[in-house]
C-alpha cells in the first residue's frame, strides 16, 4: 500500500472548505457513497447537516487536506449518498489509506471520552496546545493516547499453517494467534506465551512480518511467523474452540485482506519468500 498520510507535531489547525471530516456517532463513522466509490466527506459537505461538535482534533495530512477527529452525540439530518457505517465494515468499503485513518480517527475520540477528567485526582482536564496529550490543571498529570501492544503469529510446520477458531469469531471463521503483551514481556516472548498459552504447542524462528494500527480500540498489532518446534496442539478451551493444520488448498474461512492476520495468511499463501 502507498501511504500518503502524515501524522505531524501540530495538533491545532484552522479546517478549510476541502478539507475532511472523520465524524463518528456512537461506533460509526460518516462516509459518502459516490458513482466511483465511497470516500469522506469534507467539512463543506458537513456544514450542509447542521452539525454540532464539542471538540475537533486535528490527525494528520492526506494529500495535502488536512484531516480532522469529530464526534456528535446526536444524529445528523443527512443528505443521500450519506450514511453513518460500523467502522468494521468500512475495511470492505474505504481504501485503505483512509480506513487507516478513520482507525486513527477513531483511537483519538475514544482517548478524548475516556480521559475527561484526570486518573489521579479527579480534576477536569485540558487539551494541550503543544502536543496530542491532555493535562490536568490541577496536578499536571500529563495523559497521552494509550496504544496496547498485541502479538499476531502465523505458525507454519511444513507446508501448513495454524488455524483456531476464537470463541468470538462468526461460525466456520479461522485466523492465526494473537494476545496482548504483557507489562514488562518482550515481543518474541509473549508470542512463545501466547502460542503455548492458547493451543499448547512450542515454536522457534520467530520473525517480524509487519505491524500494523488496530483501533478496536486501541492496538498496535504486530505480525510474525514463527515455525513448530514441539507438542501436540492442545486448545485452552476458553478463547480457542479448535485449531488445526491446514494447506493452502483446504482452507476454512478466513479474515479478510485489510487486517494483519488477513495478510500474513495471504503471504504464507504465495509463499514465504
Ligand atoms: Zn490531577
Amino acid at each position: 500500500m502507498e501511504n500518503n498520510f502524515k501524522i505531524t507535531s501540530e495538533v491545532i489547525k484552522e479546517s478549510k472548505c476541502d478539507d475532511l471530516y472523520f465524524i463518528f456517532y456512537k461506533d460509526s463513522i460518516l462516509i459518502k457513497f459516490i458513482e466511483n466509490g465511497v470516500f469522506i466527506p469534507t467539512k463543506f459537505e458537513v456544514e450542509g447537516f447542521n452539525p454540532f461538535f464539542e471538540d475537533k482534533f486535528y490527525i494528520g495530512e492526506l494529500d495535502g487536506k488536512a484531516c480532522f477527529a469529530l464526534e456528535t452525540s446526536r444524529e445528523l439530518q443527512l443528505k443521500e449518498g450519506f450514511e453513518f457505517v460500523k467502522l468494521r465494515e468500512c475495511g470492505l468499503l474505504l481504501d485503505e489509506n483512509l480506513f487507516t485513518i478513520a482507525g486513527r480517527a477513531k483511537q483519538i475520540i475514544h482517548w478524548d471520552k475516556t480521559n475527561k477528567f484526570c486518573g489521579r485526582c479527579g480534576t477536569k482536564t485540558e487539551n494541550k496546545v503543544d502536543e496530542r496529550a491532555k493535562i490536568c490543571p490541577h496536578c499536571n498529570n500529563v495523559m497521552y493516547p494509550v496504544i496496547c501492544p498485541a502479538i499476531i503469529v502465523a505458525v507454519t510446520k511444513g507446508d501448513k499453517i495454524l488455524l483456531a477458531h476464537n470463541k468470538n469469531f462468526v461460525s466456520g471463521r479461522y485466523s492465526v494467534i494473537a494476545g496482548f503483551v504483557e507489562a514488562g514481556e518482550d515481543l518474541e516472548s509473549a508470542v512463545k506465551r501466547e502460542v503455548f498459552e492458547e493451543v499448547g504447542i512450542k515454536v522457534k524462528n520467530i520473525k517480524y512480518y509487519n505491524s500494523s494500527s488496530w483501533s478496536f480500540p486501541n492496538s498496535l498489532m504486530i505480525g510474525f511467523f514463527a515455525q513448530y518446534e514441539a507438542e501436540e496442539i492442545k486448545v485452552d478451551g476458553k478463547e480457542i474452540e479448535c485449531a488445526d493444520w491446514y494447506s493452502k488448498d483446504d482452507l476454512p474461512d478466513i479474515p479478510e485482506n485489510f487486517s494483519i492476520a488477513g495478510k500474513l495468511i495471504r503471504k504464507f499463501l504465495n509463499g514465504l519468500n
